[in-house]
């Protein structure tokens, strides 16, 4: 599908480096990835091998990818801000041929790639270093011809790691047809078109960028622009100076722009912002409708599922905001009752207003885990993919997630959900980020506590007197304790990453 694009249009803005400074037509864009397959060809790696990158959002991150789908390699795209330990495991796992890096990245290399003879590290910014070759020196002069590759639609793609908030990583197995599925879905969504603009700023890593907004932007031929890493000013100028019609964010980087200077205007070109991979608040959400004037539309999902599954149109940001919407086409969501042992039961469905377990179903699911069919087994269930997110659909068929099983607090024998308690902490306008957690307690079990980033100096009292006056809060939900604090811990796909808030209450005591 790539070639079909470039085919159609040779001569088009296909992609914008602005670290690099360079502006490739679908034409050239493609010249360079057959470089790279070629490269990769006569470096031995052959069709079911993994070639890794530990990146940012870079030229050479879209020139593997596409190298790798010719050649059958499965490309395996690493989270940059793991731990070396992390990339360590990964490697470990993934066994690929070849890993690319760069200079932001090498510092988490340098051990495994000490350890891993076997293993080729190719630098795309450091021509000198021992223990890599250089990316560049490698690819020039190569073949710009069409490798010669048969690739079908259920070979392996990509391995892509999941975010590991909740143990160990786990290599999520997606295979060519699953990527073009959730594509088309994705290009009807979001109705792109070749005159799109498109910015990559979330990281490209990770699927909700990569499958759900790049790849469909390429499948029709619409301009790709990419900025190496989030940063909100950078943001904000690199859509009113590229004219930008369309990107994704997650909720903590929409959140960061908030905070920064800018006016409608900045905005002016941007027909659509997007949002999702973590819960955004409804205050927040109506914060950014009203400060950009931009049309907001929101997807969830899951790397298992390619990542989307639902979508939150433009037209219902206000009326059902905080719902994650309607199931996009083709896919099936259900809500079902939890089971004290074993898999929730995907016929065991739950009535609307009830919670349960949502589970999924679509033409993306991913083909299993790398290496481990209990784990795949324990979340495959009767051909559902369970969450382990906690919801309910409404009475109009929204679905509405409340929290991840796991995060879900119980205090006094009553379930709270984590997302309740944080939506109504966001409403308060001093508020600019928040997260709950249950903290052990000897007479409830456990109790609300809530870590608090906030704009002007705020109290606990103040807090305490706003969850009551705006009685949105039952009072066993309302936090026992507040803590102020400057950041919260959030992965890089903007996941707050809870375990981190009770290792340091753990610490604490
Ligand atoms: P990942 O493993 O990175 O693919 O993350 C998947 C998880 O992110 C889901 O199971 C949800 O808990 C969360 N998530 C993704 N999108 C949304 C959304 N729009 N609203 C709330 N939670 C979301
Ligand atoms: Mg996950």
């Amino acid at each position: 599908m790539f070639e079909q694009t470039v085919a159609k249009y040779p001569n088009k803005e296909g992609l914008v480096d602005l670290r690099l400074g360079t502006r490739w037509t679908y034409r050239e864009w493609n010249d360079e990835v057959n470089r790279m397959a070629s490269t990769l060809l006569a470096e031995g790696v052959d069709k079911g091998d993994r070639v890794s990158t530990v990146l940012f959002n870079t030229a050479e991150f879209a020139t593997t990818l596409f190298a790798c789908m010719k050649i059958g390699a499965v490309f395996n795209p690493i989270n940059f801000r793991l731990t070396s330990q992390e990339i360590d495991f990964i490697i470990k796992d993934a066994s690929p041929k070849v890993v690319i890096f760069e200079k932001a990245t090498a510092g988490s290399l340098e051990g495994v790639a000490s350890e891993s003879p076997h293993i080729d590290f190719w630098s795309i910014d450091e021509p000198d270093l021992s223990y890599a070759r250089y990316y560049y020196q490698m690819i020039e002069g190569s073949d710009t011809s069409r490798p010669d590759c048969l690739i079908e639609e259920d070979d392996l793609y990509a391995i892509m790691y999941t975010s590991g908030t909740t143990g160990t990583p786990k290599g999520v197995l997606h295979t060519h047809r699953d990527m073009v599925d959730q594509a088309l879905v994705l290009t009807a969504t979001l109705r792109l078109t070749p005159q799109d603009r498109g910015l990559t700023v979330a990281p490209m890593f990770h699927c909700a960028e990569l499958h759900c907004t790049f790849f469909p932007r390429v499948m029709v031929g619409a301009a790709n622009v990419i900025l190496h890493h989030f940063d909100a000013p950078a943001m904000i100028e690199t859509v009113r100076e590229e004219q930008i019609s369309t990107l994704f964010a997650a909720p903590t980087m929409w959140n960061m722009v908030l905070q920064e200077d800018f006016s409608q205007e900045d905005f002016s070109t941007l027909r659509q912002g997007l949002y999702g991979g973590a819960p955004m608040a409804p205050a927040l959400t109506t914060r950014l409708h009203e400060a950009l004037g931009v049309q907001l539309l929101q997807a969830y999902g899951m790397t298992e599922m390619g990542p989307a599954i639902t979508a939150l149109f433009e037209d219902e940001q206000i009326s059902k905001a905080g719902s994650a919407g309607r199931a996009l086409i083709n896919h099936e969501v259900r809500v079902v009752r939890t089971q004290e042992n074993g898999p929730s039961d995907p016929d065991d469905v739950c009535a609307p207003g009830e919670l349960g377990e949502i589970v999924v179903r679509g033409p993306s699911t991913m083909k299993g885990y790398y290496n481990r069919p209990e784990a795949t087994e324990e979340v495959m269930y009767k051909g559902w993919y369970h969450s382990g997110d906690i919801g309910t659909f409404d009475d109009d068929g929204y679905l509405w997630v409340s929290d991840r099983v796991k995060d879900m607090i119980i205090s006094g024998g009553e379930n709270i959900y984590s997302r309740e308690v944080e939506d109504a902490l966001f409403a308060h306008p001093s508020v600019v980020d928040a997260a709950v957690i249950g903290e052990p307690d000897e007479m409830w079990g456990e109790r609300v506590v809530a870590y608090i980033v906030s704009k002007e100096a705020v109290t606990a009292d103040e807090l305490e007197e706003y969850c009551i006056s705006s009685s949105s809060l039952a009072r066993y939900k309302r936090p026992r304790r507040y803590e102020f604090v400057d950041e919260l811990p959030r992965n890089a796909s903007g996941k707050l990453q809870k375990f981190k808030l009770r290792e340091q209450f753990e610490r604490h005591i």
